[in-house]
């Protein structure tokens, strides 16, 4: 009687501190409903594109730029409507659980899907640390928590890091027309990744630089390969 007082009492505690609301439209959710309601979860447009290696316009965003083995994003991006709700609710109303929820949606699609199914870890895209200042955490590493759990592989987000450009790389980089980049990153535990089927993600993939700027010293591991997973991919 106690014990059951006080699970109604922590629940109700729990539900004020974070409020049982859906990650898309903020509604209320239903006792069946985690995460999303279900008016969102079926509005959401969901990409496919983890189920057509022949045409599949994420793995085309990086032909001729880095070896993908696979990728996938969840949902389709655009300027307005329920994926944008979801992305804003993540990055700019402190909802983590929107990412955790959309990752645990879509690793559960990815762990039955070859090669997905092989991967061994999820590393995110490292936020920049003047963002993680003000955000107070990393958007992508949401997504990829719900996504790990989903899948019941790891998540490192100390793998891969920022580094500074110094001036002959800024040089080097501009020789190899990745100027536009901008953002260079470092493996810190290569002994981590060697040899590994690694998932890379991030939350919204447009021209695809980021991901290229850390698959790069990914790839420079020995046997080290890389799949792509974001929460959304805007159609070229
Ligand atoms: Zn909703």
């Amino acid at each position: 009687m106690l014990a059951e007082k006080l699970k109604t009492l922590t629940r109700d505690f729990v539900g004020v501190i974070y409020p049982n609301l859906c990650v898309v439209c903020n509604g209320h959710l239903l006792h069946a409903e985690t995460g999303f309601c279900i008016a969102c979860e079926q509005e959401l447009p969901r990409s496919y594109d983890e189920l057509n290696p022949e045409n599949n316009p994420l793995i085309r965003t990086f032909w001729g730029r880095i070896p993908v083995r696979a990728a996938g994003a969840a949902f389709v991006f655009s300027a307005s409507g329920k994926v944008q709700e979801l992305v804003h609710n993540l990055k700019y109303n402190g909802r983590k659980d929107a990412g955790i929820a959309a990752g645990q949606l879509y690793g559960s699609v990815l762990r039955d899907i070859s090669p997905f199914l092989t991967a061994d870890m999820v590393l995110p895209v490292p936020l920049h640390e003047s963002k993680l200042a003000s955000r107070g955490y990393n958007q992508a590493a949401c997504f990829g928590r719900g996504l790990a759990d989903a899948m019941g592989i790891p998540m490192y987000e100390n793998v891969l890091m920022r580094v500074k450009a110094t001036t002959s790389q800024t040089r080097k980089n501009r020789e190899q027309r990745w100027d536009n980049v901008g953002e260079v990153f470092g493996v810190r535990i290569k002994k981590r990744v060697e040899g590994k089927h690694i998932i890379l993600v991030d939350d919204v993939v447009t021209t695809g630089a980021t991901i290229e700027a850390c698959a790069l010293p990914l790839l420079g591991v020995p046997g080290t390969t890389v799949s792509i997973v974001s929460l959304a991919a805007a159609r070229q």
